[in-house]
């Protein structure tokens, strides 16, 4: 039986209810194919309206993404209003603007609502290294300030240093909209949640082909669901149950290390407010301090999705170089997981059949974004096609370069971007 990645997650997880296989045939209003923030979310939102669900997840809630990410509550997309604004017009990048901010807050009504313990906190700083970057972040500042949020601000050097501890950075923006949570209490309350409205979860249960006719159905190796709507939300785990989505991702991993408890007095020196932290970096840096008052750290990106052997060898020298008086301390916990990156870098929603609908695509910032989609799908299924068609509508395309070259291909893309912001132009 597959277990949860052995993470400061797992590690820490609060205590959940056994969770049976699915056996033998069973039937729903609507069957969820994955159990991670989409799935899970869907599915809260689903039997929020009095819909019975019944969730196949193929190793246990979270293990995926959902249960290994940064922690970070960021607010928007992967990419800029400007680039979406010059991309899908004005119509689509202010509807898309508008609902920037509303993932955030499920969160926080889900984790109030539900008594949801995930040790979760206000405040997300995106740190500039350069100029530019913080010309970048002074528009984000505006753009927002246009939807309606304007609890944030900008950060000069030495008000930097009250959030992070380092000479590192040249200022940044404050979200006072974002903040942090331990991910895998936070999806696995939400399942606990969905079962005290009467949602139902098998674990171990892997789906290997789903039919998408006018009852759709979700195969098991022992068994299956009926449903009147199917919803995937396999993400970068989905492998070859739902072979029509997969050109139109590519696995990416990242990797997180997390320090030994260092304390309370050493990581209040580190990060006194208590806020999450990315960087501006094309390969961004992402950190935060864990409840224990450990150093959770986050970076690197592997296109393809493998693990890397060294993952500590790559993560400490960018620990050491934030905070130099942190060398020697011990790692207790490394591992990677896996984030579904679209061609546009927006996340990609839609339906294979009148039946089956999908949710992927966050591409790194999904946190928020599965949990809006979630309630937009919830939407659709009711009807409710405005907001959910502004995300249904964009386009996305397949990657470049079948699947033999699709992988090098868009390392090469990384790389020469990042070799463009190394040399400032
Ligand atoms: C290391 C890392 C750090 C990140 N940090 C952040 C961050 O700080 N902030 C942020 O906003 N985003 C972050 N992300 C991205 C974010 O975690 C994801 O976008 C989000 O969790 C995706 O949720 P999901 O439910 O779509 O997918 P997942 O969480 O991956 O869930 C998919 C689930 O489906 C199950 N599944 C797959 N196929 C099948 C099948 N055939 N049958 C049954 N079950 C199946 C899997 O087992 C898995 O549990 C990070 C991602 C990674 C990997």
């Amino acid at each position: 039986m597959q277990a949860h990645t052995n993470s400061y997650y797992a590690h820490s997880a609060n205590p959940q209810p056994a969770r049976p296989a699915l056996q033998g045939e069973v039937t729903a209003d609507v069957c969820v194919v994955g159990g991670g923030f989409a799935g899970i979310s869907t599915a809260l939102h689903l039997a929020e309206k009095g819909l019975k669900v019944v969730v196949l997840e193929g190793v246990k809630v979270g293990f995926g993404a959902s249960g290994r990410n940064g922690g970070q509550i960021v607010n928007g997309y992967s990419r800029d209003y400007d680039t979406i604004l010059s991309r899908y017009g004005q119509d689509t990048a202010r509807a898309l603007l508008n609902m920037s901010f509303e993932g955030g807050d499920i969160i926080r009504e889900r984790a109030a609502k539900y008594d949801i313990k995930c040790d979760l906190k206000k405040g997300g700083f995106f740190a500039a290294f350069t100029d530019r970057q913080m010309k970048f972040l002074e528009r984000r500042r505006e753009v927002w300030a246009m939807a309606g949020h304007t609890d944030t601000a900008m950060f000069d050097k030495a008000q930097t240093k009250t959030v992070s501890d380092t000479d590192i950075y040249t200022g940044g923006l404050l979200d006072n909209k974002g903040g942090h949570i331990h991910p895998l209490n936070l999806v696995q309350g939400q399942a606990v949640a969905l079962e005290s409205l009467g949602g139902k979860i098998y674990e171990q249960s892997r789906v290997t082909h789903i039919d998408d006719g006018a009852k759709p159905v979700a195969y098991t190796a022992q068994g299956c669901v009926r449903a009147d709507k199917l919803v995937v939300c396999g993400n970068a785990y989905i492998g070859t149950a739902v072979p029509e989505l997969a050109p139109r991702f590519m696995s990416v991993s990242s990797q997180i290390v997390v320090t030994e408890v260092l304390g309370k007095d050493l990581t209040d020196r580190m990060m006194p407010a208590d806020y999450c932290l990315e960087d501006c970096n094309y390969l961004l840096d992402y950190y935060r301090i864990t409840g224990d008052h450990r150093l959770l750290f986050g970076g690197g990106v592997v296109y393809s999705g493998a693990e890397p052997s060294d993952i500590k060898n790559r993560l400490v020298p960018h620990i050491e170089k934030t905070f130099p008086y942190l060398k020697g301390k011990k790692i207790d916990f490394a591992w990677s997981g896996n984030f579904a990156l679209t061609l546009t870098r927006m996340p990609h929603i839609g339906r294979l059949s009148d039946t089956v609908y999908f949710i992927h695509g966050d591409s790194g910032h999904g946190v928020t974004t599965t949990h809006l989609l979630g309630r937009l799908t919830a939407e659709a299924m009711h009807q409710q096609m405005t907001r959910y068609d502004v995300f249904g509508n964009m386009r996305n395309y397949p990657f470049p370069g079948g699947r033999t070259f699709r992988v090098p291909l868009t390392a090469m893309g990384a790389w020469y971007y990042a070799m463009k912001e190394k040399l400032g132009m």
